[in-house]
């Protein structure tokens, strides 16, 4: 329960890493929220790849090694193996950057296809993640949002292009497979102004899927500051009425400086919050009006702020709902707090973490994602040093 949950017990957190291993996550780290060498490296990688230097074996016994599962289903199967010992589940997330044709996104649904096959014959894989992007071209995304909104309610009167329609049957394919398979599909949010689309298809497949549990869970990202009240728009004026679960994944968001950025050059207002104060409250809210609801919104908790994760825990304590309650989850990257992940598990909790694999290059913006992500919040890479430190040092007294 809540009172005893301590989220910084090193020695649950890191059972899964030998030394050496651990040795290696901090040297990552250090490098990581150094805004100079991040800087550096990230150029470096991405010259030394395109010019075709041998650096493969580098960056994957490096930076890949810390972030990614594995090239393909076999070698992320050993990754998920390894944490599921210590009660910790994954979601399957193919890396799917970089395919920009036809013929390259039914590659891409064929691979969704293969990994639901594989993680149904296997105890750990609850989930597999999609982005819609890795579907169809982001300009049909672009297009598709500046029809008229969901954001006001659900669009029902959208001409529905063949191309968009091919997205469907992808979409549809993947779910449709996911439900016989007993495997859950969590649908990723994407940058604002493509986003409408991938809400409307989200709410369709969940409507259609998610009668008796959630099989779709679409994303919800608390740093937009009308996602709150869309939230809570779906559930009521949309699951409640239509009878169905609301699967929803709550994330504070990841394209911040993006999303502000192209609000500034276009003159737009910005949607993001106004400060992180306000996201924070924001997501917390949302938790909170989840776990209320859970009679019909099944939620996974998305984040590594550790202020979040124990307040859906006391939220859980107060409303009675049990730790391993399976609409309940709590998630965080692979390679990322996993002090959280660990000692949630330890606690009891549904703990699964978003586990990419693919070959380095269709995992390398993900890998910069993560770079320029740990550079920018430095003071909790400074606390993951801190704790490895910690951990290293009892292990070797
Ligand atoms: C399992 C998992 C799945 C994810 N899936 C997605 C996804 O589908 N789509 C997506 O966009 N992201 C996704 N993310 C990333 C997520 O949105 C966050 O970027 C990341 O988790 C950092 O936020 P945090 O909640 O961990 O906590 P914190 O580190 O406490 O919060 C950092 C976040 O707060 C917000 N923020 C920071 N400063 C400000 C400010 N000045 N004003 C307003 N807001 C601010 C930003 O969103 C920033 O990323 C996922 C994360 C996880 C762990």
């Amino acid at each position: 329960m809540s009172e005893i949950l301590n989220l910084e017990n090193t020695a649950n957190a890191y059972q899964y890493k030998s030394n050496s291993e651990l040795r290696l996550s901090k040297r990552m780290f250090q490098i990581l929220r150094n805004p100079f060498l991040n800087k550096i490296g990230g150029w470096l990688i991405v010259n030394c790849l395109r010019i075709k230097l041998p650096i493969k074996y580098l960056i994957k016994k490096t930076i890949y090694k810390q972030f990614v599962g594995g090239t393909d289903l076999d070698s992320v199967d050993v990754t998920a193996a390894k944490i599921y010992n210590f009660g910790v589940t994954s979601m399957l997330d193919y890396g799917t950057e970089g395919k920009n044709d036809e013929h390259g996104f039914d590659e891409i649904t064929e691979q969704f296809l293969k990994s639901i096959e594989y993680a149904s014959t296997k105890d750990y894989f609850p989930f597999i993640c999609i982005k819609i992007s890795g579907l169809c071209h982001v300009k049909l995304l672009e297009r598709l949002d500046q029809s008229p909104r969901l954001r006001s309610g659900i669009n029902d009167f959208e001409t529905q292009s063949a191309l968009w329609n091919q997205v469907r049957h992808r979409a549809y394919a993947i779910v449709d497979l996911a439900a016989k398979k007993n495997i859950s599909v969590l649908i990723d949010a994407e940058e604002s102004w493509i986003q409408d689309p991938i809400d409307r298809l989200c709410i369709e497949l969940m409507q259609h899927f998610n009668k008796d549990k959630a099989v779709v869970y679409g994303t919800y990202q608390m740093y937009l500051n009308d996602r709150l009240d869309f939230f809570k728009m779906n559930h009521q004026a949309i699951a409640l009425k239509n009878g169905f679960i609301l699967g929803a994944k709550i994330v504070r968001g990841a394209y911040m400086e993006k999303e502000r950025h192209r609000a500034n050059q276009n003159k737009y207002p910005s949607p993001i919050n106004i400060n992180k104060e306000k996201t924070d409250s924001d997501f917390n809210a949302a938790v909170d009006y989840a776990l209320k609801n859970i009679n019909n919104i099944s939620v996974i908790v998305a984040t590594h702020n550790e202020e979040s994760c124990l307040f859906a825990s006391q939220k859980m304590a107060a409303l009675r709902i049990k730790n391993n309650d399976p609409r309940v989850y709590f998630s965080q990257l692979f390679g990322m707090k996993d002090h959280i992940s660990f000692n949630l598990a330890k606690a009891g909790y549904n703990v699964s973490k978003y586990l990419p694999y693919g070959t380095i290059a269709e995992v390398i913006p993900y890998l910069m994602r993560r770079a320029n992500e740990n550079s920018s919040i430095s003071e909790q890479s400074a606390q993951e040093i801190t704790l490895i430190t910690n951990e290293l040092k009892k292990r070797l007294s």
